[in-house]
């Protein structure tokens, strides 16, 4: 049996990535996850998902900037993705990664690069998503996230919150104040229960608590999950207490529950697509499967067919 934790230990394996991102049957199973290797394969993928009703947050896959050199070039691709976005006219925002703009570097670095993406989306009427990385980097993403939110608009930038983390509900209640637009998730990494909690039960008791929290904000954000329950939850909660269809998103990620999320935008329901493509897919191809290890048979069964 393949646990989580494997998987997830296998997406940290450097010499495993060389191996898979060469080898062309793995390569091509990525497909169902990952939206292609350049800007114009995702903006392709993000024209079918608007004509489906869907909007879509680009996500260029790198997690492996090891120098100010290599952050420098993620913003120019981020650039270049807004850019993209005016010139097609796709329905579309973007996501980043603090730790691909050079986090581990200098927080510095990683603030100014971000900023320079923030500005530019500012300036497009766009919006940025700060994504939410393992737990070592929280605090830090949350100071820089704060930052960027004092000298840019709520509907400029925004950042993500994780339901497994125990602190999550202290954080949102907290960022809820500034306001800002927060989009929840259940967590991907693997973390210590010091920090996280063990057990589904309570990460899915804590989601709920922080979606009400959120909902009856009164500012636009993100429920991100592809859980029935969750989602159940949260149609449910908004229908009983007044809260329109317009004022949350669903997001889900790209390939996942696709069927899930044409019906709930045929329903009337806001229905965001997460859009990871790049050639630095590995580490998030593999956290795809860690959170299904039976995703595993699908792409062993269609690896051997040819
Ligand atoms: C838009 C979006 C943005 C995200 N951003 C972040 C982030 O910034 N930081 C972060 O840590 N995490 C992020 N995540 C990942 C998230 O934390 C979870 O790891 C992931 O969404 C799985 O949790 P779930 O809510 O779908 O519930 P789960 O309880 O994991 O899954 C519920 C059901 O969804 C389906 N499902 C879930 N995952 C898969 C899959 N890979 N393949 C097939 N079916 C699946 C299955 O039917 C499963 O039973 C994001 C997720 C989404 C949707």
């Amino acid at each position: 049996m393949v646990t989580r934790s494997a998987l997830l230990y296998l997406a940290r394996q450097e010499g495993l990535k060389d191996f898979a991102t060469r080898f062309r049957p793995f390569k091509k199973m990525t497909t169902r996850f990952v939206a292609g290797e350049d800007i114009e394969e995702a903006v392709a993928q993000i024209r079918e998902l608007n004509q489906n009703g869907c909007t879509a947050s680009f996500d260029h896959l790198n997690e492996g900037v090891n120098s100010a050199a290599e952050t420098e070039e993620e913003v120019r691709e981020y650039l270049r993705i807004l850019s993209r976005i005016d010139e097609t006219g796709i329905r579309s925002n973007v996501s980043i990664k603090l730790t691909q703009f050079g986090l581990a570097i200098d927080p510095e670095l990683a603030y100014r690069n971000a900023r320079a993406v923030v500005e530019d989306a500012a300036r497009r009427g766009n919006f940025v998503r700060v994504d939410m990385e393992q737990s070592s980097v929280t605090q830090v993403t949350i100071d820089i996230f704060k930052r960027l939110r004092a000298e840019f608009g709520l509907n400029d930038v925004g950042i993500v919150l994780q339901s497994y983390l125990r602190r999550t509900y202290d954080d949102a209640q907290e960022l809820l104040r500034i306001p800002a637009r927060i989009r929840i998730c259940k967590g991907a990494y693997n973390e210590p229960p010091e920090v996280a909690f063990p057990d589904k039960k309570d990460v899915d008791e804590n989601y709920v608590r922080v979606m009400k929290l959120l909902l009856s904000s009164g500012t636009y954000h993100g429920i991100a999950t592809h859980d029935p329950n969750m989602i159940n939850e949260t149609i449910r909660y908004a229908r009983d207490n007044g809260i329109g269809k317009d004022a949350f998103e669903f997001q889900m990620l790209y390939g996942v529950r696709r069927d899930l999320q044409l019906r709930l935008a045929r329903d009337g329901y806001k229905m965001r697509v997460y859009v990871p493509y790049g050639k630095h897919w590995y580490p998030y191809f593999m956290r795809r499967l860690a959170e299904r290890p039976a995703n595993i048979w699908f792409v062993m069964k269609n690896m051997f067919k040819g």
